[in-house]
């Protein structure tokens, strides 16, 4: 009797056992299933859309250029950061290449430039000089923010570029000036530009294109370092050091020191930088604090935790410290990668 109870309760036991497993096994069947229904049913509707080339690089059918070669080159710098985005130098690409390669991409590059107040006099060289250098040859739209529409001088523009003149109310602090920049064009690329442009660069007015600037500097996200601290240690970059700020990068933290004045690349990576930056310098400013560079401190936060995709090399910035500016510091120049090297 006794082992006929316990025979019993072992099949039971085996029984309770086997339906456990069986639910278990329905269970994960039945998720699985309906997974995969639902991404049968989504490929069904939606349209698989990549937004972007840049992954996928088209030459044309024998164009004929110098042979690459990855044992000699520029052996003075440092052509690739340390998280493999390449940092671009005079000498480290192949302009008829890269340009070859973009224009079968049939992009529009489009760049905005402030000119508030006595700023509007840099507008003539930072045109004339950007039609002389910038995307030659390339769709470029300039975007021209004034507060003094009648003042724009007019320029000679080849065919395939353009100006559009957006008007702003003037402002007497620069700060602010700076402040707004990021939020005009956060709106510029999600009311004008999300259907007729690929990329973008946002530069500063008081700059002057002095050498080639073209498809090597295209990328998703594209920031310049300032020529002003590429040798020093990153203890001394001028990073907001206030924990107070959304800008702030403790000492023994970062990269390298950005330019505020010139950054870039696909729309949607500049309209998240410029959202982001922007919605930072306002929470920041409603608590007072304002960060030691604006706009440069906020960037310089961003691109350390969003890294650029690209790096251009100090060459593609100057300081020329001899022409002042009207409010008495540098004034920037853009110039051509030879000089420096
Ligand atoms: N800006 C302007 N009017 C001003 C001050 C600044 O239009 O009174 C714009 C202009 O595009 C300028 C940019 O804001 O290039 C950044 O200011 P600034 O060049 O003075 O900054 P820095 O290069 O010295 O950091
Ligand atoms: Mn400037």
């Amino acid at each position: 009797m006794l082992l006929n109870r316990n025979v019993l309760t072992g099949i039971l036991l085996i029984f309770l056992l086997m339906g456990v497993l069986y639910y278990s096994n329905y269970l994960t069947y039945s998720f699985m299933s309906v997974e995969q229904e639902e991404l049968t049913a989504d490929s069904r509707h939606v349209e698989v859309h990549f937004q972007s080339h840049e992954l996928h690089m088209v030459a044309p059918d024998h164009l004929k250029y110098d042979q690459p070669s990855i044992v000699s080159g520029r052996n003075d710098v440092v052509t690739v950061t340390p998280w493999l985005a390449p940092v671009v130098w005079e000498g480290t690409f192949n302009p008829v290449l890269l340009d070859s390669i973009y224009k079968l991409q049939n992009i529009t590059v489009a760049a905005t430039a402030f000119a508030v107040g006595k700023y509007v006099m840099f507008l003539k060289d930072f045109l004339e000089t950007a039609e002389q250098h910038f995307f030659v040859g390339f769709r470029v739209h300039m975007y021209v923010f004034t507060d003094q529409p009648d003042s724009v001088p007019q320029i000679k523009m080849s065919a395939d570029r353009q100006l559009t003149v957006l008007p702003v109310p003037s402002s007497k602090r620069w700060q602010e000036i700076s402040a707004r920049r990021l939020e005009l064009i956060q709106k510029l690329i999600e009311e004008k530009l999300r259907n007729n442009s690929d990329y973008i660069f946002c530069l500063d007015v008081d700059s002057k294109v002095h050498g080639r600037w073209g498809a090597e500097s295209l990328g998703g996200l594209i920031a310049v370092i300032h020529p002003g601290y590429y040798r020093d240690n990153r203890k001394k970059f001028p990073y907001e050091r206030r924990p107070e700020s959304r800008a702030y990068i403790a000492t023994g933290e970062g990269d390298f020191y950005y330019c505020g004045g010139a950054f870039g690349g696909l729309l949607q990576e500049v309209h998240q930088l410029a959202k982001i930056c922007c919605a930072n310098f306002e929470a920041d400013a409603k608590e007072g604090t304002e960060a030691a560079w604006q706009e440069e401190s906020h960037l310089n936060r961003y691109m350390w935790i969003n890294k650029p995709s690209k790096v251009l090399s100090p060459e593609y910035l100057r300081q020329n410290f001899y022409s002042q500016k009207p409010g008495g510091s540098h004034h920037q120049v853009l110039w051509s990668c030879q000089e420096l090297c």
